[in-house]
């Protein structure tokens, strides 16, 4: 079964080509980050503009790279939320007009569950039951997966999402957008001990986030270090706000794993590119007895397989949508898929 899969949420133009829901056969990413670099965040009018101009060129190339014709595939599968009414739209409308042009099922994909999914592409062996760290630009939750498009949530943040917090202090710090990559970089330069900002647990046993508190705390440093005219090393703080993040990520991730009595615990989204969170969580699972599995880097941030993986399941689960499918921007994953 061949799906071409459309992703087009935020700042992304993805399409691709999976063959029975854990083979890519293409997937083609044009990214927009340049465009918006320039304001220091995704603008949504230039994001739903440019997929616009990007999607059509897109998808032909995600056919030729998989040497195949709009004819042979089985299926159009897409992103119909969470993210940019906009933005999913553009990929949303492409997506319907193409399976009514050529007669073949839509399936709608949840994004986050598409972000879940790229971990069956890396590892072809993974089989829910399992308990999943979804942190991403908008979202961080702690989801266990019971079943192919069945998720109990057992955390979620209660304000600012992790990758937020990343991009909003490299905006602080002065290092452009993303700033997930670059504080990444930077903090491998950097002293993780030098400054003790906070770890915020919220109440015992809660498997909730907050990353708001920590985000003001280095917004706050940052500030009392330049009226004091003290130094700043870029560098430790990036190593210290990181460490506090992974801190309290992997510490409650390790704790829904052992809670839900799942062997296996997989990383998914944007941040879970993030190599010391990686580090941290290979080492607290070993020492707990879990698998730990992560996508590699390309299958981390947005892209059309992971939808086109997530929807081939879908399918299989009877979610089959018509003309009337809309964006639903703040798409969740614990209601019915669809
Ligand atoms: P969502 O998936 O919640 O709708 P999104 O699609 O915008 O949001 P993703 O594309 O999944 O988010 O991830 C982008 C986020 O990942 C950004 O916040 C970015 O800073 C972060 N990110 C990317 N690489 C890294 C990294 N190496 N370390 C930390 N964060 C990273
Ligand atoms: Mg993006
Ligand atoms: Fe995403």
């Amino acid at each position: 079964l061949l799906t071409l899969a459309i992703e087009t949420s935020c700042d992304e133009t993805s399409a691709a080509v999976v063959r029975n829901g854990r083979e890519v056969l293409s997937n083609i990413i044009y990214s927009q980050i340049d465009l918006h670099k320039l304001y220091g965040g995704v603008v949504p009018e230039i994001a739903s503009r440019n997929h616009v101009e990007k999607i059509s060129g897109v998808i032909d190339e995600a056919l030729r790279a998989a040497g195949c014709t709009f004819e042979e595939v089985d299926q159009i599968a897409t992103t119909y939320g969470p993210g940019l009414v906009g933005a999913l739209l553009v990929g949303l409308s492409t997506a319907k007009a193409l399976a009514f042009s050529l007669g073949k099922p839509l399936i709608p994909v949840n994004h986050i569950e598409g972000h879940v999914a790229a971990n069956y592409i890396a590892h072809p062996d993974l089989e829910p039951p399992f308990v999943a760290l979804i942190v991403s630009g908008g979202h961080t939750h702690l989801v266990k997966v019971v079943d192919y498009g069945h998720y109990e949530i057992l955390g979620k943040t209660r304000d600012d999402a992790a990758g937020e917090a990343y991009d909003k202090v490299a905006r602080a710090l002065g290092i452009g957008y993303p700033g997930g990559p670059q504080i990444d970089r930077l903090a491998r330069l950097g002293n993780r001990t030098a400054i003790p900002f906070t770890r915020t647990y919220l109440d015992q046993d809660s498997l909730d986030f907050s990353f708001s508190g920590l985000k003001s705390a280095v917004l706050s440093y940052l500030n009392q270090m330049k009226m004091k005219g003290e130094p700043i090393v870029i560098e430790d703080v990036a190593a210290s706000f990181q460490e506090a993040v992974v801190d309290v990520l992997t510490d409650k991730a390790v704790a829904a794993a052992l809670r839900s009595q799942v062997k296996t615990l997989v990383l998914a989204g944007g941040v879970a590119a993030n190599s010391r969170l990686r580090e941290v969580l290979d080492l607290k699972t070993k020492a707990n007895g879990l698998r730990m599995l992560y996508p590699p880097i390309e299958l981390c941030t947005d892209n059309a397989a992971m939808i086109g993986c997530a929807g081939y399941y879908a399918y299989k689960n009877g979610h089959i949508a018509d003309m009337t499918l809309n964006a639903v921007p703040n798409l969740t994953l614990d209601l019915p898929a669809f």
